[in-house]
């Protein structure tokens, strides 16, 4: 007997096209809130393709606006597709397409940096982060002031296995600056190796899978578009606390045209530095005159579980900021230059 068939392709009736969805609910973009849309499906399709099958996924879609992306994600067969918009004036719009696709569009009118949607799909769903990744998937183009901060949040849920990641190793699809996408898949040495670089590719398998020219946005944003694929790994490349990565990963990029040492430097109080750099160097057998961008994740690892041995050793060390102390210390001379002014009168 053929086995039966039990999936039902699913395509959206005719629609309005998104510039025609644009021109009937007045939803020009509000150029503060740097809204770029796509409006030719084809590229949607293109784009919503690089999250691989999405066949009764479940799909969380970030900043849909007038709904380009949304359309491709309704087309590719999804079992359900939660939007979280920011903006009020596209509630309408996503409302039509809802209508269009009975029980497939949950619309909330929200933020993505608050909301909580380890708490929108059914418990059955989840993995263990071992496991296959669950057929959840998080997709967007967002705001590029938004994009940013809203990885480093994720990044930090990725380590916890927590927020998006309770589901396990879900997978997005984002889209970023181009030169943000080039940082964040950037090889060791190469040019645009950067602190993003480090924190994405500890934890995740990192791709840079498609460029999509500015000028396929309305308005035209100054630069081109990258769209990345992460998928969480099943073990962290560096095995310690997400803020301790950061930490060691961001004093290292501090000087990021000088000798790693000096960067690495700022992780210690100025009385110990010189001492403490070498010992941080040596134990985890790191040439000091490697720069910044010639680190691998290897090295990080090596650099991280030192940092974290002495911090364990001396437990103020964690909450050292070199800055405070630079303030400190400007404080002081500026009291010590007035005793010896008002010491002159
Ligand atoms: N996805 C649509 C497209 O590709 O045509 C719109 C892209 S536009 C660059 C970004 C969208 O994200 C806008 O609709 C904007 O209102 C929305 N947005 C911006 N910040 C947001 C936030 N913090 N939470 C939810 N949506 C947000």
């Amino acid at each position: 007997m053929a086995a039966s068939r039990t999936l039902t392709t699913f395509r959206l009736p005719p629609l309005p096209t998104i510039r025609e969805i644009i021109k009937l609910f007045r939803l020009q973009a509000v150029k503060q809130l740097s809204q770029n849309f796509l409006l030719d499906l084809r590229l949607t399709d293109k784009i919503v393709r690089k999250a691989g099958n999405l066949t009764n996924a479940y799909v969380y879609e970030v900043g849909p606006g007038p709904g380009g992306i949304t359309r491709s994600i309704l087309n590719a067969g999804v079992a359900e597709l939660l939007v979280v918009e920011k903006d009020s004036r596209f509630i309408p719009g996503l409302q039509m397409l809802s209508d269009a696709a009975p029980g497939k569009l949950r619309i909330v009118h929200g933020d993505v940096l608050t909301f909580k949607v380890e708490r929108a799909f059914p418990e059955s769903l989840k993995r263990q982060w071992e496991d296959d990744p669950p057929n959840v998937h998080i997709i967007g183009n967002l705001p590029f002031s938004v994009s940013t901060p809203l990885i480093i949040k994720w990044l930090e849920n990725v380590s916890q296995r927590d927020g998006p990641f309770a589901y396990g190793r879900t997978q997005m699809t984002l889209t970023f600056q181009e030169e943000v996408a080039e940082r964040l898949t950037a090889s060791t040495g190469s040019r645009q190796r950067s602190r993003l670089s480090v924190m994405a590719q500890h934890l995740c398998h990192v791709q840079h899978l498609l460029t999509v020219p500015g000028r396929a946005f309305v308005p035209k944003p100054e630069v081109d578009v990258g769209v990345v694929h992460f998928t969480p790994l099943t073990r962290p490349r560096i095995e310690q606390p997400f803020p301790l990565v950061e930490k060691v990963v961001q004093s290292a990029f501090h000087f990021r045209r000088k000798y790693c040492h000096r960067g690495l430097g700022m992780l210690f109080p100025e009385a110990q530095r010189r001492e403490s750099t070498g010992k941080l160097l040596q134990m985890a057998e790191v040439d000091p005159t490697l720069r910044p961008t010639q680190l691998s994740v290897s090295h990080f690892r090596s650099l991280c579980d030192v940092y974290r041995e002495m911090c364990d050793k001396d437990p103020r060390l964690f909450a050292y900021n070199f800055r405070e102390e630079r303030k400190k210390n400007k404080c002081k001379d500026q009291e010590q230059e007035g005793d010896r002014e008002s010491s002159r009168l």
